[in-house]
């Protein structure tokens, strides 16, 4: 299924524009056929390659459709892991089904046990992933099929055809199970993965049981759940496939499991609390292979096989554009959509306003990847409705915004081990590709056409239906109108879509997400959509779970609304405003009158701050930002320690007598410097003057940090100084990183940058994958030699703490 190694190591580049301009132009001019025309000052390009021996005989780099990544054969590009993440052989497929009668909720009877944790002391360890790298540890490189060579076998071994003992699995994309211990003969104790490089965010689950039988009541309990209110309390069952369903009935994920329980956990860790989730089930077969999961999974390979289908298309290749938006750190495409209609004139192509669209900034939250496939096949087909949505916009749309986190199974992060939603400012574009390349698509996209909507899919575990927030504006001229899309929204979908879980208001602590910040760049219809994990409490849907084509009709109703959103006819638009007026003053009356105040709203109601009447949106999936991705963090700790010990070591007050001496000193000392040596200052003078501002900077930073506990990135944000610190600071962990692998034996200093065609790494098996080294800014080259801020790297390396360090043995 996938291309070999070789193929996917040159797909390490980064499409460049530069090159991507050379290369037409070259195809245009029929260069690729004459190499004489190689000699052309033109092409003193990233086209030619020199071979390390031979400097005389350039060739052309090869073409980049050979390394599109769809290529003719028609083959995907294969994930990249983690190099310390095992994964298995076996490629997983599911079917795609929709159970013919209603999946209830669970209607809990009142007899559910609360099975007590028992523990690996008194069970048996069936299922031990092992290591995992969690707080402390920080991505460094990734391969295709991840860690090498044999992976182990972790499952039990048979004892013989009697044996039942489950044999459980989820090395495989966006498996997530760490341990599994045998506590009874069927019953079970079940340890989720954290988030890679945390120790946080068990949510999502999905794992692979075989050797069942039938007929038999089997009971799981997982253990180390971290919210204290979960959809598990209020009737969502965990969904289960059969293998054997599918194959011979084509059955698909069902809601299945019985006693279902979610409650805190009797073993107390004495710093976190953890929640267990139990429920017991019945399989459909005896020796069947049977999944589990949280949520329908949508992996990057079901995503790169629907893409695959686009592009093969004929007719849908026409009006849809795949671009590579940017890599992700594991070197993972981050795919960029661009859906439109060709337009009969270029002032009619230029007047198209823009819609931008995004899913699975959570990985886990595989939600957002059913609704914006349902988005997909509606947009892409030939009903009327939705060439004309073509004809009138441009659709930008990255389907997975996170697809390593994807691929190994993590609910919130990124490998950077932070929450992407939470870094939307960033200037951090080597550690956070995706968000940083998203934000700045859409700034470009600003620049040329208006944006009439931006929307970013995600899942909820806390509430029902599906609800979207937006941003409360401040403009009086269009008061309320972000409301609109959502009202209508709930008019279209009265079944799923709650207008009355929307919310408006705009949270300090959500200043980092995608929507606050696309809606400060100008984007008035600015929206977070949030559905759940779970069903529905509305209409003829009430207490029903979703299915997957509930979640892609809401793919449709998004195109539905918008064409009512933009209808020329103003009625609806107009209708909807003078509701959502009348709805915003009942909401008054109800808060002045739940205070016991009078309200008189004569006049100028609408002058009452928005923001004051709505409560927080203290029900949403909140994680705050952690600040900087886990791999710098250790870094500005040794920074700032360097500096403290710094300023302590400063002179203790000195009499006036000894101060006098000291002065007389100074003074006479330029002048001596100067006749000694003072050519060597001339042309150290740029320098020393970077270094004096590069100190200041430091400085400031340095005090920024210790006012905030954690170095909050909205710190390092918007300034210019911020901005070159950034830089300044990455490119001193670059140079320690050189000076460290350089001491490694077999090391070749040289550090090519990622995503630049001259890169040498194709050959290499692994991308080494670092952020450290392929941060850029050049000219301040001279400024990182300081020894004072060498960062020891055997802090750096520590075994403990850097993966690196044992991947450098093996
Ligand atoms: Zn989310």
């Amino acid at each position: 299924m996938f291309p070999a190694l070789e193929t996917e190591r040159k797909q390490e580049t980064l499409p460049d524009p530069y090159e991507d301009f050379m290369y037409r132009h070259l195809q245009y001019y029929g260069y690729f056929k004459d190499s004489l025309m190689l000699s052309s000052p033109l092409l003193r390009s990233r086209q030619l390659l020199f071979d390390e021996l031979d400097q005389v005989n350039p060739r052309l780099r090869e073409p980049r459709e050979l390394f599109a990544f769809f290529s003719s054969k028609g083959t995907l590009q294969a994930p990249r892991w983690p190099i310390e993440c095992e994964v298995i052989k076996e490629s997983i497929h599911h079917i795609e089904w929709v159970p013919p009668q209603p999946e209830y909720f669970y209607q809990p009877t009142g007899n559910e046990k609360l099975p007590e944790i028992v523990g690996e002391e008194k069970g048996t360890v069936v299922y031990h992933l092992n290591p995992v790298p969690t707080e402390g540890s920080y991505f460094t490189s990734s391969r295709v099929g991840g860690k090498r060579g044999i992976i182990k076998e972790l499952a039990v071994t048979l004892e013989g055809p009697e044996d039942d003992t489950l044999l459980f699995e989820s090395r495989f994309e966006s498996g997530n199970l760490q341990k599994a211990v045998q506590v009874d003969t069927y019953e079970y104790e079940l340890t989720l993965r954290t988030d890679l490089y945390t120790n946080k965010h068990t949510q999502w689950f999905y794992f692979r049981v075989q050797n069942t039988r039938k007929d038999v009541t089997y009971r799981f309990t997982i253990v180390n759940l971290l919210k204290p209110k979960s959809l598990y309390t209020v009737g969502m069952k965990p969904l289960m496939y059969s293998q054997l369903d599918a194959n011979i009935y084509n059955i698909g994920w069902r809601r299945e499991g019985n006693e279902i329980k979610y409650y805190k956990n009797n073993t107390d860790n004495g710093q976190q609390s953890f929640y267990c989730l139990t429920w017991t089930i019945q399989f459909p077969h005896d020796q069947d292979t049977c999944f589990f999961a949280h949520f329908y999974p949508y992996t990057y390979t079901d995503l790169q096989c629907y893409l695959l289908s686009v592009a093969k298309n004929p007719i849908q290749s026409q009006f849809c554009k795949l671009r590579t938006l940017c890599r992700s750190l594991a070197g993972n495409t981050v795919y960029l959509l661009t859906i439109t209609n060709p337009s009969p004139t270029p002032h009619e192509a230029a007047a198209k306003k823009a819609v931008v669209l995004s899913a699975r900034v959570h990985p886990g939250e595989s939600n957002a990847s059913w609704i914006m496939k349902g988005f997909l096949d509606f947009i892409l087909s030939n009903s009327p409705d939705a060439q004309l949505l073509r004809d009138i916009f441009v659709f930008k749309v990255v389907p997975m915004l996170n697809p390593d986190g994807v691929i190994v199974g993590n609910y919130r992060c990124s490998l950077a081990g932070r929450d992407l939603n939470r870094h939307y400012k960033t200037i951090l574009k080597e550690s956070f590709p995706c968000i940083w390349h998203t934000r700045n698509m859409i700034k470009r996209l600003l620049e040329e056409r208006e944006v009439l909507l931006y929307c970013d899919f995600h899942g909820h575990s806390r509430k029902n239906n599906i609800f979207l927030y937006g941003c409360n504006n401040n403009d009086r001229k269009y008061w309320l109108h972000e409301r609109v899309f959502p009202l209508m929204l709930s008019k279209n979908a009265p079944d799923k879509f709650s207008f009355h879980s929307c919310n408006f208001k705009v949270q300090k602590c959500k200043e980092g997400t995608g929507r606050v910040v696309m809606w400060r760049m100008g984007i008035l219809n600015s929206y977070t959509m949030e559905s759940t994990f779970s069903g529905s409490t509305l209409g003829s849907k009430r207490n029903i779970h979703f299915t997957i084509e509930d979640l892609k009709s809401l793919g449709y109703h998004v195109c539905d609304t918008l064409l009512d959103f933009c209808d020329p006819d103003k009625t609806k638009f107009t209708q909807c405003l003078a509701e959502l007026k009348e709805l915003l003053q009942q909401e008054i009356h109800k808060k002045f009158n739940e205070r016991g105040e009078e309200v008189n709203l004569e006049g100028s109601w609408s002058d009452i701050s928005l923001s004051d009447i709505e409560s927080s949106t203290s029900g949403s999936d909140s994680s705050l930002s952690d600040g900087l991705p886990v791999h710098l963090l250790n870094i500005v700790d040794e920074l700032n320690q360097k500096m403290m010990s710094k300023k302590k070591k400063k002179k203790p007050l000195q009499t006036r007598k000894q101060r006098n001496e000291l002065h007389q000193k100074n003074k006479l000392m330029p002048e001596f410097k100067l006749t000694e040596d003072a050519s060597d200052r001339a042309e150290l003078a740029p320098t020393l003057q970077k270094q004096s501002t590069f100190y200041k900077t430091l400085e400031n930073f340095r005090s920024s940090a210790m006012k905030n506990e954690k170095l909050s990135l909205s710190e390092l944000n918007g300034g210019e100084r911020s901005t070159s610190m950034d830089s300044k600071m990455t490119l001193i962990l670059r140079k320690n990183k050189e000076k460290m692998q350089s001491k490694r034996p077999g090391f070749t200093p040289s550090c090519p940058q990622r995503g630049s065609t001259d890169s040498s790494q194709e050959s290499a098996p692994e991308s080494s994958q670092n952020f450290l080294c392929s941060f850029r800014p050049a000219p301040l080259e001279n400024v990182v030699e300081q020894p004072e801020l060498t960062i020891s790297p055997c802090k750096l390396h520590c075994a403990s703490r850097c993966p690196q360090a044992s991947v450098g043995q093996r």
